[in-house]
């Protein structure tokens, strides 16, 4: 499921390759993925425009064209982008199509069409009206305490809740409570201030890394725990089996060896 790492990589993928060009054509494949506009309407408002910048808020991508709209994408559990030429050439799951000058073309493929697109006037408002936290990386030190203080949970559902930081999902939340090593379980009240700093810096940490790897598991670090999570994973720190738990309504991969649970002292 596409979190911060991937959509900032979709978003320097699409600033390489569908900035600045005239779009001739859109092609509405899947009209579910529309969020309050119709396929015709979308296609009424971008043809004859041009992307000119992106911005990244979280999980949601937002380009701006020439006409002062933003097209709105959120990747959902499988949305990713293509670009190429010729029609023939589209990936088995474009749910929709935009077509520029010369027939080069960017897909928004998405397998389980749990994605959304939409146009949007003001991305400030959006975020507003989806209660959105701030950007996993605009955070600073003070603000995450702040933020994560005022909350009684699971530190794990914590850090994916979106109202609270924007962009972390269930693999990151694993990731950074691995490098942290902290028990995804753990009631936030119980951390010490100590131990809030270290999760803060390894929230930065992976989230930056992963960015580098272009969020391809095959480029992260084998000491990290995605490449080694699911049944029969092992540790990469102690080698122990890996356990897995349902928190915050999402399943949890953790080494109960070297994530401490803390308790309430
Ligand atoms: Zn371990």
């Amino acid at each position: 499921m596409p979190e911060l790492p991937d959509v900032e990589t979709f978003k320097s993928y699409l600033d390489a390759t569908s900035l600045h060009q005239r779009i001739v054509d859109i092609d509405v494949l899947s009209a579910d993925l529309l969020k309050g506009i119709s396929g015709r309407e979308l296609g009424r408002q971008l043809k004859g425009r041009r992307f000119e910048c992106s911005s990244r808020h979280g999980k949601h991508l937002f380009v701006r064209t020439d006409g002062n709209i933003w097209l709105r994408l959120h990747f959902g559990m499988t949305g990713s982008l293509r670009y190429f030429k010729g029609e023939n050439k589209a990936p088995r799951h474009t749910r929709m199509l935009f077509v520029f000058v010369k027939d080069y073309r960017l897909a928004f493929d998405d397998q389980r069409k749990f994605g959304e697109i939409g146009l949007i006037q003001d991305v400030d408002e959006f975020r507003k009206k989806r209660a959105l936290g701030p950007d996993a990386l605009d955070v600073d030190l003070t603000k995450f305490k702040k933020l994560l203080g005022k909350h009684r949970d699971a530190v794990k559902a914590i850090l994916m809740n979106q109202r609270l930081i924007a962009g972390i999902g269930n693999i990151y939340a694993d990731e950074i409570l691995f490098r942290a090593r902290v028990h995804p379980a753990t009631q936030i009240s119980a951390l010490k201030e100590k131990a809030v700093a270290k999760l803060f810096r390894a929230t930065r940490y992976i989230l930056k890394k992963a960015i580098e790897a272009k969020a391809d598991a095959d480029r992260m670090p084998r000491s990290w725990l995605l490449p080694h999570r699911g049944k029969g994973g092992k540790c990469p720190r102690c080698g122990r089996k890996l356990k897995s738990a349902t928190i915050g309504g999402r399943t949890a991969w953790f080494c109960s060896h070297c994530q401490a649970r803390c308790t309430l002292a």
